[in-house]
């Protein structure tokens, strides 16, 4: 309860917004108890549906009927929420029921084809898109991924930094790189950046650091992963933390 009002109150004087949910998973039950004991301290909720894994016989999500899933939990908490889609498939299965916030995996962001695929599902509709930064530090690829959203007319799009593949021996899974962050915002101005401190950390030991740090940068969100009991979880595990720590985390980093 204390929390409770303590977070409230850091929320309304934010101007930066939280998002927060799992990687991915395994169940409603999982899924619904996540929501129902962060749904007070976060503007979206985030989930993971089709997950594009690495090795194919990791786990890939729990799929279309997460979509289910997250339409009644968005209802009963009045929760916006937000999904990763790939294909076009993905969007007009989300369409259906109403999830209106899509992110671009780090994944897709790199692949030009894609990007027009899914321009040409999303255009005309009511919808925001999130593109978070490819796996590489190609700064022009990134660009170009919202210069093609643009040129769709879908004009309504935010930045996530998701950080960038280590090519060399790195305390972070994917090293954040700060000074292409402020190379972005000269170059779109208006367009607001949400900061993913879990897949930059891949652990939980580094999520406060990273955190302050793009708050104080005056980055506008901050994406982190959170399960009811990450050590549970089918997909990135070791970098999500419970929704105890994640309010912790909301207080440490005000
Ligand atoms: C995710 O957000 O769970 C994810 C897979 O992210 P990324 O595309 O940044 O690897
Ligand atoms: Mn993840």
């Amino acid at each position: 309860m204390l929390y409770k009002a303590l977070i409230i109150n850091i929320m309304l004087k934010n101007k930066y917004s939280i998002i927060a949910g799992p990687c991915s998973v395994n169940s409603e039950q999982e899924l619904y108890k996540t929501a129902k004991e962060i749904h007070n301290y976060i503007d979206v909720f985030r989930c993971g549906v089709w997950k594009a894994r690495t090795n194919p016989n990791s786990f890939t999500g729990s799929g279309d009927i997460t979509i289910n899933w997250l339409y009644n939990i968005s209802k009963e908490l009045e929760l916006p929420v937000a999904i990763e889609v790939g294909i076009p498939s993905h969007i007009e299965k989300a369409l259906k029921k109403n999830i209106r916030i899509f992110w671009i995996g780090a994944r897709t962001t790199v692949n030009p084809f894609y990007i027009n695929e899914l321009c040409n599902v999303l255009k005309g509709e009511n919808v925001e898109v999130w593109i978070k930064n490819p796996i590489y530090p190609d700064i022009k690829l990134w660009i170009g991924a919202f210069e093609r959203f643009k040129s769709f007319g879908i004009n309504n799009l935010k930045a996530i930094h998701r950080g960038f593949y280590p090519y060399y021996k790195s305390k972070y899974r994917n090293n954040p790189q700060w000074k292409l962050v402020d190379k972005f915002k000269e170059k779109f101005p208006e367009i607001e950046i949400i900061c993913d401190p879990s897949h930059i950390a891949g652990n939980t030991k580094l999520l406060e650091s990273i955190s302050k740090k793009a708050i104080k940068k005056g980055m506008n969100g901050l994406m982190i992963e959170t399960h009811c009991k990450p050590e549970n979880a089918l997909s990135d595990a070791k970098q999500q933390i419970n929704p105890e720590q994640l309010k912790k985390l909301i207080t440490y980093i005000h």
